[in-house]
């Protein structure tokens, strides 16, 4: 089978975010990370391609910028309890409470903002966005939390 792969670090697919994670001894703290994505797409030749570069890399672009330079919080987040008052979200964990602008949110339909599950949720976000032909088979999406360390999410496709 063949693939494309899409280097985050070369081709401008990253973002800076802030996150936290509470019962984490360290991460429970509010904290940033340079985030980059790779995209490795798996599937057969369609008039001697397997997808578009162009077009995936755009809508990744799109995706990610709406996550740039913003708070990650989890929807569905363990042990966070937050409410929209007004323009702010007021975000409660542990003994924590901090409220933020909405602007400055993005909600993320996750139990924790680990590099883990945002591969798995971005991974979600790009094939509601792109349409991916019958034939692809597989998707790798790899988000790295700073160079050197990253995790990934496999999804078969098709
Ligand atoms: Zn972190």
């Amino acid at each position: 089978m063949m693939s494309i792969f899409i280097d985050g670090w070369e081709t401008n697919l990253k973002f800076s975010a802030a996150h936290f994670i509470p019962e984490h001894s360290k991460c429970r703290r509010l904290h940033g990370h340079d985030y980059a994505i790779d995209v490795k797409i798996y599937g057969e030749l369609r008039n001697g391609m397997v997808a578009d570069f162009v077009q995936i890399k755009k809508e990744l672009r799109t995706m990610l910028e709406e996550i740039d330079h913003k708070l990650i919080l989890p929807v569905d987040g363990e042990g966070i309890k937050f409410e929209k008052i007004g323009n702010n979200y007021s975000i409660r964990y542990e003994t924590f409470e901090m409220s933020i602008p909405g602007e400055f949110v993005y909600l993320c339909d996750v139990r924790h903002s680990s590099s883990e599950e945002l591969a798995r949720f971005l991974t979600g976000v790009l094939r509601k966005k792109v349409d991916l032909g019958d034939n692809l088979r597989k998707i790798e999406l790899s988000v790295y939390e700073g160079p050197g360390q990253k995790a990934t999410w496999e999804e078969e496709i098709g």
